[in-house]
């Protein structure tokens, strides 16, 4: 991280004696000089280290001995069985290394793999413990004895940073067609830039995997996009050469801007401006564009030379894990790719872009990949290794070491072989480069999920977690918290310990359980998986539950029914075959937004939710209302005088956008009253929201409002995805509990 340099350089200002040393757990270091001079160095070292680095826990003894040491050195590195230091995520290029690239001066000049230890690509090029160069993919490149001289001065930048490299001796560029062909040529990166301008579509060898890349203003290139990867709706990201260019095509807060700008450089969801010059398929029935800014040397490169705004994808087809290797790159992206621009810097590990999403002064991730993994969180607990293996759907897993929560990059959806594969070496990986050996395993109660069948594969103690209880879980952990607390865990799908299938729950937690208090009405998911894939389904559904047919109907949304499929859905609905009752806040958004004309299939997870939250009417504050019932002493949200009252208004004429925020006013305020409910009942007044609804955050801001108003405690996800990328953080802290609490016979005491 560059330490060393800076505790070596900061000690010579201050002619401070003594060293500096790695060891396995960290930095030591031992210095000796004037008392005052002292408290200033250590100060300095808190206020002034190194942006990459990240000071975890730093302790002062003053009462060692002095040994009149003559002058202030590295020392070699210590390793140490037990301990270990966090491998850092991938960080974009620095201030220095920025302007030596733009320097014609300098000996790196426009050379696209220029880093720094302040800088540049670790996470996906480590094959091995320790960090050195040889256990990474940069251990074919020999040191030129310019770069070797930095590399073994204490006081330069690039003291033992391990991918340093120059146009002497390091990575190259090449440039192949579309069939994997070289093209011959002195400029491959000037070539590409010819190429995008002209309206081809590029795969970018980037750092954690391929980007496609192509002009985001010309609508005839990007709608081929489009056709070529097979994703019709899904939000493309885009990179801007600048602040600049986004301020042009987006409204970008102070928070916003620092997120863009931060090392991590993720993608942003920010608010696009009416007349944003970009092509309407780079974002299709969105008010809001995923940016970044770029972050590799590469990129700035690409953007040096007239480009002001690139489509920069994951490069895959539709669902699957984004492409890491160059020929792996080329089997899949061939006929998506007109050229690949590729390097001889082998990506060790896939790591796709991390996207987040700003509100109210604090950020929500989407996705946590690329400079946010592996670096740990710190939980409250510690104790045996545990292994969390997440749920299926946006998978990731977690490990942990002692105190830490070492989560993994966004795996993806665990529907193929490249993603479960991707899953079974990122363990071991993790294992690796973390020395660590898990001795629990935590998964989902969901039987079929194939995170389920890897844990009980392993020969390990293991024990299964509600998914929603997982989910609360997350979010306690990331607050410190073990309950008790309402958790109001609202998302598409998870496996109730019941059988069926839950999505609306408010439950009461605790870190050893949770109770049921209240959830959404159960309606029948009509043809089960399809009915994700088909809102339509979730509509008719609410619809013949109230108003027992839908011929009498006259709005829009039954004239659109397909009436035979309807009956054949009905005949199963009534036999109750592959319509398991389910009590999911997702697919009432979905039945709303099919019954609103909005969506009524998907085309990727979320559509429906999405595109009704893009459409809701800021201004309006009237709402609709749930009712509430009780079942053997269960509270039941029943969302039936909901639905009652957005078909009134569709009959009424009233506006898509007034009826959506009714819609979304309205499961706010229904949040609300339970909560308050609960509180008068039980004494509940922290309340933790979780679950992939609270992406939406016109809901989340409203609930948020009102239960502060009300005087709640509220918790939400700053660090781990609200959605089912964040489960495993949660599978984990229950793991680092419970293993204490088994018997021998496996039973929980
Ligand atoms: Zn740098
Ligand atoms: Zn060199
Ligand atoms: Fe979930």
């Amino acid at each position: 991280m560059g330490f060393r340099p800076f505790v070596y350089n900061l000690a010579h200002e201050y002619r401070l004696k003594g060293w500096v040393c790695n060891y396995s757990g960290g930095v030591e270091i031992e210095v000796e000089g004037a008392e005052t001079t002292l408290k200033q160095f250590i100060s300095d070292i808190r206020d002034k280290h190194p942006p990459v680095a990240c000071i975890l826990d730093m302790e002062v003894r003053d009462s060692l001995p002095l040994q009149g040491y003559r002058d202030f050195e590295i020392r070699e590195s210590r390793q140490e069985e037990n301990l270990f230091v966090p491998v850092s995520p991938d960080i974009s290029i620095c201030h220095d290394c920025l302007r030596e690239l733009m320097d014609p001066e300098d000996r790196r000049y426009h050379y696209p793999f220029i880093n720094c230890t302040n800088c540049g690509p670790r996470f996906t090029i480590v094959e091995g413990i320790p960090y050195d160069r040889v256990n990474t993919t940069m251990a074919p490149f020999r040191m030129c004895p310019l770069c070797s001289t930095e590399y073994h001065d204490p006081s330069n930048r690039r003291f033992h940073a391990q991918p340093n490299a120059c146009h002497q001796c390091g990575p190259t560029l090449k440039l192949w067609d579309s069939s994997g062909k070289e093209i011959t040529t002195h400029d491959p990166l000037g070539d590409t830039i010819a190429f995008l301008k002209m309206g081809k579509i590029v795969a970018i060898k980037g750092l954690g995997g391929f980007h496609l890349a192509c002009d985001a203003t010309r609508e005839d290139v990007v709608s081929q996009l489009r056709g070529r990867k097979y994703r019709e709706d899904k939000p493309f990201a885009i990179m801007c050469r600048d602040l600049e260019v986004i301020g042009r095509l987006c409204l970008v807060d102070g928070l916003s801007r620092d997120l863009l700008q931060s090392k991590e450089r993720p993608i942003v969801i920010v608010p696009r401006r009416k007349d944003a010059k970009i092509a309407p398929s780079v974002a299709p029935f969105q008010k809001t564009l995923g940016v970044m800014l770029p972050y590799t040397p590469l990129h700035h490169l690409l953007f040096a030379q007239g480009v002001d705004v690139l489509v920069m994808t994951s490069g895959n087809v539709s669902d699957e894990p984004i492409a890491f290797k160059d020929r792996e790159a080329l089997d899949r992206l061939k006929g998506i790719a007109d050229f690949f621009l590729i390097h001889n810097r082998e990506i060790h590990t896939r790591c796709d872009d991390s996207v987040v999403k700003p509100l109210k002064g604090a950020v929500t991730f989407l996705r946590r990949a690329r400079g946010f993994a592996p670096f740990p969180i710190t939980l409250m607990r510690d104790g045996k290794s545990v292994l969390a293996c997440g749920a299926d759907l946006k998978n990731t897993f977690c490990l942990t070491r002692g105190h830490s929560a070492i989560l993994s990059q966004h795996i993806g959806d665990m529907e193929n072989f490249e993603t479960t594969s991707s899953f079974e070496q990122g363990v071991e990986l993790l294992k690796q480069l973390f020395r660590v050996q898990p001795e629990f395993v935590v998964h989902d109660l969901h039987p079929d999920y194939l995170s389920t069948r890897y844990a009980v594969g392993l020969d390990l103690p293991r024990i299964g977690v509600q998914h929603h209880f997982a989910h609360a879980l997350s979010c306690m952990a990331e607050h410190g918290s073990e309950g008790p607390g309402l958790a109001v865990v609202l998302d598409g799908t998870g496996y109730g310990e019941d059988g069926t299938v839950w999505g609306g729950e408010f439950l009461e937690v605790y870190l050893n359980g949770y109770r049921r208090l209240a959830h959404l009405r159960y309606i029948p998911l009509p043809g089960g998986d399809m009915a994700v894939r088909e809102p339509w389904r979730m509509g008719a559904a609410y619809l013949e539950r109230i108003y027992g047919d839908l011929e009498g109907l006259e709005i829009p949304f039954t004239k659109r029914v397909d009436r035979e499929r309807w009956s054949q859905m009905r005949l199963a609905m009534r036999a109750q075959i592959n319509s398991p009752p389910c009590s999911s806040m997702g697919r009432l958004f979905d039945a709303v937004s099919a019954i609103l004309g909005v969506r009524d299939t998907v085309n990727y997870q979320g559509q429906a939710a999405v595109e009704l939250e893009q459409m809701v009417d800021e201004g309006e504050m009237g709402e609709y209302s749930f009712e509430t019932l009780e079942e053997h002493g269960t509270l039941i949200v029943n969302p039936d005088p909901v639905i009652e009252a957005v078909v009134e208004d569709i009959r009424d004429k009233e506006s898509p956008s007034v009826i959506s925020a009714r819609f979304h006013n309205a499961v706010a305020r229904v949040i609300a009253t339970m909560a308050r409910r609960i509180r008068e009942g039980y004494g509940l007044s922290d309340i933790f929201l979780s679950g992939g609804v609270f992406q939406n955050h016109v809901l989340l801001g409203r609930v948020w409002d009102i239960l502060r108003e009300d005087g709640f405690r509220v918790h939400t996800h700053h660090k781990v995805p609200p959605n089912d990328g964040g489960i495993s953080l949660g599978q984990a802290f229950y793991g680092l509990y419970v293993q204490g609490h088994i018997n021998q016979q496996g039973v929980i005491g």
